[in-house]
Formats: C-alpha cells, sequence, structure tokens
C-alpha cells in the first residue's frame, strides 16, 4: 500500500486537477459565439451564458423591432425609458465617444446603413449623400437622464462597436459571481478569458493577420479581454477599392487610416471594444499619443503595409506565430 500511494497521488496529480471543460456555440448579436467553461458547475454556468446572451441581444439590437435600441430610434425626438443595463451602454459608450474626441461615434448608424452594411446590399453613396449623413452624426446630441435616452429626430443610434464587448464584460462578472474560476468566452472577435488555463498557464489568444487565414501572433493573457477590430472583417469591393463597415465620423465613409487591425487587450470588454473601433479610426500616430494618455489598456497595431506595433506593457507578452517570424515588430514605449 505504501509503493502504491505516491503512484496514485501521481495519477491523481495528472488527471484530477483537470477540471472538465464545457463548451457551446450560439450565434448572437450577429455572429457565431463560443463559450468554454471549465469546472464542476460548468454544464449550468453555459446554460447561464447563452440565456443572457440572447437577453442583452433583445435590448440592443438595432434591427429588431421590439428591441430597446430600436424604440430609443424610431421616438421622434421624445424620451425613450430604458433598461438599466442599455442605459449603462449607452452611457459608457458615450463616455468613450467623448474621450476618444468623436472617433467613436454611437450615432454613426445612418452612414453604417446607407453603404449597405446591415442589408448586404452593398452600394457607394454620392458624395452629397455623405455629406447630409455627416452632418447627422454627432454624439453629443445624445441626451442621457435617469434611464431615458431622448436624440434628435433622424438621428439613430447603434451599438455595434461595444455591444459585444460590454457582454463578454456582464458574462465575466456573473460567471465569477457563480464561482467559475477558468473560462474562455469567444464573441465573434470578442474575446473574454476568466483566470487562466486550467494548466495554470495563461490563455493564448491569437491576433488574425488581417492579409490571410493564420494567426499573425499569439498574446498571452489573464482574466482580461482581447478584442479585435480590422477592415478585413466586414467589407466589400467596387471598382478595385475595398470598402468596410468600420465609418470615420467625419466623412461618413469607412475609415482609411493606414492601419488593418487593431487589438485591444485590458480589464473592461466594453473598453476594449470601443478603443478598438476608434483606434482604427485614428490610426497609427494618434492611437499611440491616446495610448500615452491613457493607461488602462494595451493594444496591437497592424498596419496595411504589414507593420506591426505593439505597446509597451505586451512587448514580454506576445510570440510571433509560424511563418511571421520574420516581421519587424515596434514597441510603442510611454
Ligand atoms: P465588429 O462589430 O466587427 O466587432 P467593431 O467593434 O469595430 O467591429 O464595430 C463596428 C460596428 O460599429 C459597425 O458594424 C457599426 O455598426 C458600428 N460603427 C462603425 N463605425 C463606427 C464608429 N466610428 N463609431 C461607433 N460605431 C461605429
Ligand atoms: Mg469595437
Amino acid at each position: 500500500m505504501r509503493k502504491l500511494f505516491p503512484l496514485f497521488l501521481c495519477i491523481f496529480l495528472l488527471t484530477g486537477c483537470q477540471p472538465q471543460a464545457y463548451s457551446s456555440q450560439t450565434f448572437a448579436m450577429d455572429t457565431l459565439m463560443q463559450f468554454t467553461i471549465y469546472g464542476r458547475n460548468g454544464q449550468e454556468a453555459l446554460a447561464h451564458a447563452s440565456a443572457r446572451i440572447q437577453a442583452l441581444e433583445q435590448l440592443f439590437s438595432v434591427t429588431r423591432t421590439q428591441s430597446e435600441t430600436y424604440a430609443v430610434n424610431h421616438a421622434r425626438g421624445e424620451w425613450t425609458a430604458v433598461s438599466a443595463e442599455l442605459y449603462e451602454l449607452a452611457a459608457r459608450t458615450l463616455d468613450l465617444c467623448r474621450e476618444t474626441g468623436g472617433a467613436l461615434d454611437l450615432t454613426a448608424y445612418p452612414a453604417v446603413r446607407a453603404w449597405g452594411f446591415t442589408t448586404g446590399e452593398y452600394q457607394v453613396p454620392d458624395g452629397e449623400t455623405l455629406k447630409e449623413l455627416a452632418a447627422c452624426i454627432d454624439y453629443s446630441r445624445v441626451e442621457l437622464e435617469e434611464n431615458r435616452i431622448r436624440l434628435p429626430d433622424g438621428m439613430e443610434l447603434d451599438f455595434g462597436a461595444t455591444a459585444k464587448g460590454y457582454a463578454g464584460e456582464v458574462l465575466a462578472r456573473e460567471l465569477r459571481e457563480m464561482g467559475v474560476e477558468c473560462a474562455i468566452l469567444s464573441l465573434g472577435g470578442n474575446v473574454q478569458t476568466i483566470g487562466s488555463r486550467p494548466t495554470g498557464d495563461p490563455w493564448r489568444v491569437g491576433v488574425q493577420d488581417p492579409e490571410g487565414e493564420d494567426y499573425l501572433l499569439v498574446l498571452s493573457v489573464v482574466d482580461q479581454a482581447v478584442v479585435t477590430s480590422g477592415g478585413y472583417q466586414r467589407f466589400f469591393e467596387e471598382n478595385g477599392l475595398r470598402y468596410w463597415h468600420i465609418m470615420d465620423p467625419d466623412t461618413a465613409a469607412p475609415a482609411r487610416s493606414g492601419l488593418s487591425s487593431v487589438t485591444i487587450v485590458g480589464d473592461s470588454g466594453t473598453l476594449c471594444d470601443g478603443l478598438s473601433t476608434a483606434l482604427f479610426v485614428m490610426g497609427r500616430e494618434e492611437a499611440a499619443a491616446y495610448w500615452r494618455a491613457h493607461p488602462e489598456f494595451e493594444a496591437v497595431l497592424v498596419s496595411e503595409d504589414g507593420s506591426i506595433a505593439v505597446t509597451e506593457g505586451l512587448e514580454d507578452r506576445f510570440v510571433l506565430n509560424t511563418g511571421y517570424e520574420d516581421r519587424d515588430v515596434e514597441v510603442i514605449r510611454r
């Protein structure tokens, strides 16, 4: 028996410490989501996550006629009472619009629609139409007070740039409250991690090559969100030009800043999601300046010429993928 004991202990250490994985896929917020949760209450936590994401979509969707966002957009200049959750998302998105000087603008929706990104019936609007659209994009005209929202008749808002990040953040908080210590939630281009991998090592989250199918580099992440925005995620081509779904609020046209993708790493999924869109609009230099003035996130900036820049805090937290080892990576410092 005494001889068997160490052997038994050994086997237990190898197998007993690896909690069981529970995975599920669900389609929500216009994207395929995959949740993997480890541990004893994984099944229950998965069911909660799937139900919650559907409930949040019902509040945030800009196209569903039963959603709160739809009601706000069709109130013809009147106040609309909204749930605490939509109010929180709106308030935090509006803060980011102000903080980014309007690179993020939650009233860009009419432009997104005019280009056909809401239906897939793509078209390039003429110059006059773009001018009119740009004149109606103005986050400063959105009013929030006591769980109600008002915006001028003719303006419409959408949370396409922050809703998935916010949802990841909400799910992470609620799953932690349920006792989950180890999970990875993939919400389209948004990844939310809880704790580290079951082995105790950090999660490894790939950043896609905007020009290919493969991962450009892999980030090590613990308990944080990783969110990527890129022109390659949703686009169409006409006369040899590519047009994507991230708008420059000043022109009501796809933002051409020289960047092909922006990845943000941070504790807050909402912040990461909003900033991935905003820094894409800003471009490389303005994005670096924004990071220097704001300590709460790190970033990977991939330019259209293929060059990569990472902020200082990621310097020791990434590896280039096989096949990309010879890419130059510039480190942006404070
Ligand atoms: P994805 O939805 O692909 O993850 P983003 O987080 O970058 O990408 O959000 C893009 C979505 O946000 C668009 O589909 C549109 O609905 C909306 N949007 C586009 N440009 C802006 C902008 N400058 N500010 C705020 N929202 C935007
Ligand atoms: Mg975003």
